[in-house]
């Protein structure tokens, strides 16, 4: 069996467990493709930008690609588990983050403010006005009066307002103006203008894909999972140590072809400069669509179609590296994110490991679209300075504790050319049947042959669905 492609790696994995002679081509000189956990002396090179490598110091990493999944993503906990990798929590949402919005109307306009104020005054407001038009009989047609009581108690608790008036005047939830201490039970601040808030409400609710809103979902949720040492480390670690000798770093495939007795793979060894050529019964391509179609390759008219068809998202992500981590000391900020109306910056994430440490990595820019596309087109020198421009008007201390930043706009990766598959309903349905059947004797497996894209889990579940179709034909023949 040949594999192309050591990205998802769960299909090469299985096929050894079946006990398969498997020789695994990967082009780039790590496993992982779009998993990559970004430390001193990893280098990229995106189309027409360069090289850049990352010059942090030991210790310091940050996940350029991947870097959180949900609980529900078993089959990412299985290889961790049967590779021995540690999990740690990965916090989507701290309350002590910060939102900040501009461009809106009011007094708050280009100002921060901690997450918690934020959600617990709009909590508060939203429930006061729902208590009181509950009250007013103006939704009795929807509940009855025995409900309606029930829905202004639940209000008065979730929302902190008052049991009398139905009024909304803060509450310890959004945090102190005076923190209690020895002397005094302390004194809640006063919350922020309704009218005020709403423009800020509506701009940070509204951008980033709802980033914020999405912390209450299932996939997004307020904690999550991640590798110990990163995400690349169940890569790196788990399924590089596990492929051994089966894996050829630095083996780029340029040619497909099905033949009569098996499949025909050439790929240039960029170590060597030298074109080769390998012959099997079977491949397993793991290779992204939006790279495979510019191959040469005897597919089918139809296969190579619905290879054409499916669409690719932008996005682009940065990490810097800082001498001090003042989101920690000065901001008491421990992981987590903050939330922008900014589209060019989107969030900004905080590390969930190593608290206290003296240094510290952040994801200082994530972006999508056209977002993406404008950043993107940037030298990496000209996006850090976007991104410590931006970052400062949330974080005025980040010029100060600066070291260096490393960007990845993934749609310029050659080996990616995308973020991931940006499928709509209509163009699935119309070429994933096509994409989930095999190719003579080629089987493809990553994410696009999933409908759980942008996330891991979709390429470890295809190899799920296409390694055992490919043993049963083995079997049977
Ligand atoms: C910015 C970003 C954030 C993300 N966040 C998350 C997240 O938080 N959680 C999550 O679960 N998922 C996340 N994802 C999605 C996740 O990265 C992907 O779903 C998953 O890594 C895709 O795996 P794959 O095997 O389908 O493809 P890939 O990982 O792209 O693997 C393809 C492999 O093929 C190799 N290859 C390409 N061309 C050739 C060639 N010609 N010859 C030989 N080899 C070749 C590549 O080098 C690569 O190793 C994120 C993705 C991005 C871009």
């Amino acid at each position: 069996m040949i594999v192309i492609g050591a990205g998802g790696s769960a299909a090469a994995y299985e096929l050894i467990q079946l006990g398969y002679d498997v020789t695994i081509l990967e082009a780039q000189d790590h496993v992982g493709g779009h998993v990559l956990t970004v430390r001193g002396g990893v280098t990229t090179e995106e189309h027409g930008k360069g090289v850049q490598e990352c010059t942090w110091d030991e210790g310091v990493w940050w996940d350029a690609g991947p870097s959180r999944v949900p609980f529900f993503h078993r089959a990412f906990f299985h290889y961790c588990q049967q590779l021995g990798i540690p999990l740690i929590d990965h916090k989507n949402l701290n309350l002590n983050g910060w939102a900040y919005a501009e461009g809106i109307e009011g007094s708050l306009d280009g100002t921060r403010m901690r997450v918690r104020e934020l959600q617990a005054d709009m909590g508060g407001y939203t429930s006061s006005l729902l208590a009181k038009a509950a009250e007013s009989s103006t939704i009795d047609d929807e509940l009855s009066a025995d409900d309606l009581e029930m829905l202004i108690d639940y209000l008065v608790s979730w929302g902190m307002i008052s049991s009398d008036d139905l009024n909304y005047t803060g509450t310890s939830r959004r945090g102190y103006a005076v923190p209690p201490d020895t002397q005094s039970s302390g004194e809640v601040a006063d919350p922020f203008p309704l009218e005020d808030l709403l423009p800020f409400a509506s701009a940070i609710m509204g951008s980033n894909s709802g980033y914020l809103a999405a912390t209450a979902s299932p996939t997004w949720q307020t904690t999550m999972v991640k590798c110990a040492d990163g995400i690349g480390q169940l890569f790196d670690s788990g399924f590089r140590e596990f492929f051994g000798e089966r894996l050829m770093l630095n083996s780029e495939v340029t040619e497909i072809n099905n033949t009569d007795v098996g499949v025909s793979v050439v790929y240039l060894n960029r170590e060597t400069g030298e074109e080769e050529q390998i012959s099997a019964d079977y491949c397993v391509c793991n290779i992204p669509l939006s790279v495979l179609i510019k191959l040469n390759t005897n597919f089918s008219r139809e296969f190579t179609e619905a290879m054409r068809s499916v669409p690719y998202a932008m996005s682009l992500r940065m990490g810097m590296q800082f001498n001090q981590r003042f989101w920690e000391t000065e901001d008491w900020i421990y992981g987590g994110q903050s939330f922008s109306s900014i589209g060019e910056l989107g969030i900004l994430g905080y590390p969930d490991d190593n608290y206290n440490a003296e240094k510290g990595a952040l994801l200082a820019m994530y972006n999508f679209g056209n977002n993406s596309a404008r950043v993107s087109s940037l030298s990496y020198e000209e996006r850090a300075e976007l991104a410590l421009d931006y970052g400062s008007r949330i974080h005025p201390q980040m010029r100060e504790h600066y070291h260096s930043a490393f960007s990845v706009a993934w749609h310029l990766m050659p080996y990616s050319l995308g973020a991931w598959p940006s499928y709509t309903e209509e163009v699935r349905e119309q070429v994933m049947p096509t994409l989930q059947e095999p190719e003579g004797n080629v089987y493809l497996v990553g994410e696009h042959l999933s409908h759980v894209n942008s996330w891991m889990e979709g390429a470890f579940q295809s190899a799920w669905m296409q390694i055992p179709k490919l043993h049963q034909r083995v079997m049977g023949s």
